[in-house]
């Protein structure tokens, strides 16, 4: 069997443990079902996902051209205090602004390979985490719009860290924390502006992956480079295929290559 499309990030349903879908052209992969199996993979071209073009990828998925271009790829999709939809005021596009950044967002702490603060519009919770490869997250507050989320986490990123190590998180190299405590102590340092949206009650979610074997020195596969690479998938964590090899794949990292995929 042999399948070819784009890459984009994989799709995932909250389940235990988390299902992962890869969704191509003509076909919808339900990655769990190849665990176990031996894989080919075979980089062919990039196609950019805004203009589609065979043009190398910048970031995100997109070319230099569109990432500078599109408001998806704006600044404030990776720094939400830089959001100005609130204030009426365009940054590429007001009416795609409006749309994203005055909507419901969280601010909440996850724990991939150590404790994090990060943001998310609501309707991605907990997808958002999924594709960290969080083992635990909770929510501290709900606010109404990006801004707000934004200047949340810069104010909290003073006392937790905000990024996730991909070696630790891929090798489970994880300790359990109490992010019930985590939540009460950084209570302290929200931000006036946001301490009304302090979310109650203190759930925290578990997230199971669908992995049969950690690799002990994950060394990272660059399709691009190698052109093609055949492993047996033995795990899927965030957004990584983990191979018997310890080569791990970034499918998120990998948006817009298009390559095929043949099964043995
Ligand atoms: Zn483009």
């Amino acid at each position: 069997m042999l399948y070819q499309g784009v890459l984009r990030k994989m799709q995932t349903e909250m389940a235990a443990p988390i299902q992962y879908y890869l969704i191509l052209e003509n076909d919808f992969l339900n990655m769990n079902q190849l665990l176990d199996k031996t894989i080919h993979l075979q980089f062919i071209k990039h196609q950019c996902l805004n203009c589609s073009l065979n043009k190398p990828i910048f970031r995100q998925g997109f070319c230099k051209s569109c990432f500078f271009d599109i408001p998806q790829a704006a600044d404030w999709i990776m720094k939400p205090e830089l959001s100005t939809a609130h204030l009426d005021q365009e940054d590429r596009d007001l009416v795609y602004e409006k749309k994203v950044q005055l909507q419901p967002h969280i601010v909440y702490l996850a724990n991939s390979s150590n404790v994090k603060v990060g943001v998310t519009r609501k309707s991605q919770v907990p997808t958002r985490w999924i594709d960290q490869g969080a083992h635990e997250a909770i929510e501290i507050v709900e606010v109404p719009n990006r801004y707000l989320a934004g200047i949340t986490e810069v104010a909290l990123k003073n006392h937790v860290g905000d990024k996730t190590n991909w070696r630790k998180m891929l090798k489970n190299d994880v300790e359990d924390e109490n992010l019930v405590e985590w939540r009460e102590k950084l209570k302290q340092y929200i931000p006036a502006e946001a301490v009304d949206y302090y979310i109650a009650s203190n759930t925290e979610t578990e997230i199971h992956f669908p992995v049969k074997q950690y690799p002990e020195k994950p060394k990272s596969l660059n399709i691009e480079k190698e052109k093609s690479y055949t492993g047996r998938l033995v795990g899927l964590k965030g957004q990584y295929l983990i191979f018997e090899d310890e080569r791990v794949f970034n499918v998120r990292g990998n948006e817009g290559c298009v390559v095929s995929l043949a099964l043995s």
